[in-house]
């Protein structure tokens, strides 16, 4: 199998080199890559790339990630989330490829309190949802065979995530206030790869989007008190200054974009699709701290 990986250096992208790796020849791009063209602002290019390297599947982890960025330069999101996936799905159409794409709860309201599932009506909040919806209606538009990944609340082992800013601040600081009212699954970069090369190898093909996050469900302050608890117990060491963690609404951080408050995802036609069960949300996040602390 020939594989194209964009974005391979995201937190995604890290993780799916290793897990594609094994599944046949595997070409990651970044958008800085010579080779071949991997930039998602240069449209022509990456059809290009496409087009010459003939792969089986394309697989995009390459997304404008910045969410409050995106508010004001909701033109260059636009581009990378919604124009270049429609163009990847059109070049794979042209040569019969499978494209794998990443999308978001974003592309939801955050109303109510039940799991979103995969036919629900779509009402993103933000100019990130907006963009990362219209690259779904894109790709579906192009016609290529293709599966799309929403999932939530990502982190990898690479650069920041939420929990290796809590460890930081609970040494940096006596009282730390944590968002409360939002609700989702944290789910590891790893377990989106692992289950995207599952998806590579099931016998009978899966087409269309499906939800993918980890089992369970939390809130950025209950996630933050599992971190610490879980660090304490595995680096007693550390100089853990913090002496309250007190949970807080949304209202107390306001940020540019707003955030969905509903951030749950059914998982259940992907586990049916693959016969697998998603594994809780606090087994990638304890592996995740066990690595880095
Ligand atoms: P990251 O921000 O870690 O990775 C995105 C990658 O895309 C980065 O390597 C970035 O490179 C690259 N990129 C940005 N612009 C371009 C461009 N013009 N051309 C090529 N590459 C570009 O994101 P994640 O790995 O966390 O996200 C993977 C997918 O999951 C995305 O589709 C995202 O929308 C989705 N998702 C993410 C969530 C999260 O919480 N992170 C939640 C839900 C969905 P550089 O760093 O050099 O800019």
């Amino acid at each position: 199998m020939k594989i194209l990986l964009l974005g391979k250096n995201g937190q995604v992208g890290w993780e799916l080199q290793r897990s594609l790796a094994p599944l046949g020849e595997v070409l990651a791009l970044d958008q800085h890559s010579t080779s071949y063209c991997g930039d998602l602002t240069h449209l022509e290019g990456l059809a290009d790339t496409v087009r010459l390297f003939k792969p089986n599947v394309v697989v995009n982890a390459a997304a404008y990630t910045a969410v409050d960025k995106a508010e004001t330069d909701p033109e260059t999101a636009h581009l990378v989330n919604a124009l270049a996936p429609e163009v990847l799905s059109r070049a794979c159409a042209a040569i019969g490829a499978r494209l794998i794409h990443y999308s978001t709860d974003y592309v939801f309201d955050g109303s109510g309190q039940t799991p979103w599932v995969e036919t629900d009506a779509t009402g993103p909040l933000n100019a990130y949802g907006r963009s990362k919806l219209a690259g779904e209606l894109g790709i579906a538009k192009q016609g290529a065979q293709h599966v799309i990944f929403r999932t939530s609340w990502v982190y990898g082992t690479e650069g920041g995530n939420f929990a290796k800013t809590m460890l930081r601040l609970a040494q940096e600081r006596e009282k730390m206030t944590v968002i409360n009212d939002q609700f989702g699954a944290p789910t590891g970069a790893a377990l989106l790869a692992d289950v995207t090369a599952l998806t590579l190898q099931a016998p009978q093909p899966l087409s269309g989007i499906y939800h993918l996050a980890a089992a369970g469900v939390t809130t950025w302050f209950d996630y933050a008190n599992h971190v610490l608890a879980k660090a304490k117990q595995l680096k007693p060491s550390l100089n853990y200054v913090v002496k309250e963690v007190l949970p807080v609404p949304t209202s107390e951080f306001p940020t540019p974009a707003q955030r969905p408050l509903n951030s749950r995802l059914h998982c259940g036609r992907l586990e049916q699709a693959l016969q697998l069960q998603l594994p809780p949300w606090q087994t990638g996040v304890d592996q995740l701290l066990a690595k880095i602390l």
